[in-house]
């Protein structure tokens, strides 16, 4: 690790705030980024103040009005060389995920080739940003529509996506002519920081002034600031519900916009007619996947009454052969939780579980000894539920999977609905009625709707959100573009008459 700590000059303490290759000096608090590998500090990172905030955001102003001249397929090329950069850089900034947040390498590998992808992605969407053209009702008129950036476009992440979420927002906003200013999770500030040098070169090898892409590390204050800032008409937040509940009203005071990616609480529901082989993989790769720490991790299991005991004793049994401990030996299944707080919380969901009937079929506890000694290790449990307890009904992120059963498919449904998130929910089925009633407009009521997938894991191809307390916002691939643009409907008269529109009569 301390080669590829080196490599992007991670020593010491780092400054947090950056407008490109520029690094400003700022008195805010300064940072730890302690590894929940081996619980040790990586290097510290000095937080923005307010001073060298608005000092990023001037410079990100004054870059727009030049970025936004660049055509857009000009922009894509300037995407296409980040994404050959994250290509080269892909085992160094994977294993620094891996390190820094404690998911599995392979899903540190996986989380840099989202990146990549996305660069793709967006390289593609810079010949294709367009509007529709409509027939005028008056002659010799001309209607259109056309999409413009929209300015700065603010960007927060949450730790368990530390950097493809970035990408996600930030590729598809410079594509559309916006700048960027991105603040990361504070526990993961390292991560952010390679990022920017990443990208900084490739804008500099361009000749791209500085500002486009900018960086303030900090905690929520440093949030709270962009979510309250004018000059910022879209805040893009990933995070927990009570932060986007946070950020919404305060974006909306000021009548900006936000695009919210919250909390989930997602459901498999298993059928008699399932493979329950590849169930099997999907619930567990779902539940115990970077410990139970995605949005879209599968946290309840909802099992038909004629499948249930032969599918949980499947399930028991798998989770006897998960191997935990360090995320960096692709021999382990699941790494650590992000710290000690996170730890407090699985323990604190376990003892409510229990309290309001919770059965555990697989014991939780925090593992304890050598390679645990970061107290961050814990053991992926199963506690068979109802859909109605309170700790069920909130997202706990941890390893802790709910099993539940049912009867009929519409039962399964309303207990697949009946919790306030709306991100990801999955079928296994083999049956096509069953399948097809679980997409129609009565089924699931998620912005993701999976049959024989699992809830984890999406493309970016398409739109990735959900509804209801997850926020409603849709980022990556189908036409999540729009959201980075404000569109504007254009007419044009070429004839030698101004006739009104609706026929109104108006001689002078
Ligand atoms: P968090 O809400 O604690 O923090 C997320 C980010 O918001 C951090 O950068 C934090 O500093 C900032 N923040 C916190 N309070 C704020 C406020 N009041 N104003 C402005 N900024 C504020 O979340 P976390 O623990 O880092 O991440 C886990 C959560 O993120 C889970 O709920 C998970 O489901 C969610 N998540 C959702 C998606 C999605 O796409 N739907 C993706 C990843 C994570």
């Amino acid at each position: 690790m301390q080669n590829i700590l080196q490599q992007f000059q991670l020593t010491g303490t780092h400054a947090g705030v950056s407008t490109g290759s520029s690094w400003l000096q700022s008195t805010g608090q300064s940072i730890d980024s302690m590894s929940p590998v081996d619980g040790k500090l990586i290097a510290g990172v000095q937080s923005a103040d307010r001073a060298s905030y608005d000092a990023a955001i001037e410079s990100a102003q004054a870059a727009y009005l030049k970025w936004r001249a660049i055509p857009a397929p000009r922009r894509g090329e300037i995407v296409r060389q980040i994404g050959e950069s994250l290509r080269k850089n892909k085992e160094a900034l994977g294993r620094l995920v891996s390190f820094e947040m404690g998911k599995s390498l392979q899903e540190g590998f996986g989380e840099v080739q989202e990146m990549i992808d996305i660069c793709d992605f967006a390289v593609g969407l810079s010949r294709q940003l367009h509007g529709l053209t409509m027939h005028s009702e008056r002659p010799g008129h001309r209607m259109y529509e056309q999409w413009h950036p929209l300015g700065i476009v603010g960007i927060i992440s949450a730790f368990n996506f530390p950097v493809a979420v970035w990408s996600w927002n930030s590729m598809l906003a410079w594509v559309c002519g916006n700048v960027c200013i991105w603040k990361p999770s504070e526990k993961t500030p390292l991560t952010a920081i390679a990022c920017q040098k990443i990208t900084a070169e490739v804008f500099a090898a361009n000749d791209i002034p500085e500002g486009v892409s900018c960086l303030v590390i900090g905690g929520r204050d440093v949030g709270e600031w962009m979510a309250q800032d004018k000059r910022i008409p879209l805040v893009s937040a990933t995070g927990s519900t009570r932060m986007g509940k946070s950020v919404a009203a305060t974006v909306a005071s000021r009548l900006g916009k936000s695009l919210l990616e919250l909390g989930g609480n997602n459901a498999i529901i298993i059928t008699p007619d399932a493979d329950l082989d590849m169930s099997l993989i999907g619930a567990v790769f779902g539940a115990v996947g970077t410990a139970g720490q995605r949005c879209t991790s599968t946290r309840r299991l909802i099992i038909h009454e004629d499948v249930y005991d032969a599918f949980v004793s499947k399930l028991v049994n798998a989770y006897g052969q998960l191997r935990i401990g360090d995320p960096l030996d692709e021999n382990n299944h699941v790494g650590p939780l992000i710290d000690t707080d996170a730890v407090k919380a699985y323990l604190t969901s376990i003892e409510e579980c229990k309290a309001e009937g919770g059965k555990f079929l697989v014991e939780g506890g925090v593992l304890k000894g050598a390679g645990f000694e970061s107290g961050c290790y814990v053991k992926p449990c199963i506690a068979e539920v109802e859909n109605h307890y309170k700790i069920v009904q909130h997202e706990t992120f941890a390893p802790i999977l709910y099993v539940m059963k049912y009867k009929t498919l519409d039962e399964a449904i309303a207990m697949q609905n009946g919790v306030p998130q709306g991100l990801s929910s999955a079928i296994m089925t083999t049956n096509l009625r069953e399948a097809e009633q679980f997409l129609s407009n009565a089924g699931s009521d998620c912005g993701i709707a999976n049959v024989n997938i699992g809830t984890s894991g999406a493309e970016i191809g398409g739109a990735f959100g959900g509804e209801k307390e997850t926020g409603g916002g849709r980022e990556s691939g189908s036409d999540a573009w729009k959201a980075y643009m404000r569109r504007q409907t254009n007419t044009i008269n070429y004839s030698t008459h101004l006739p009104l529109a609706q026929g109104i009569k108006f001689d002078l």
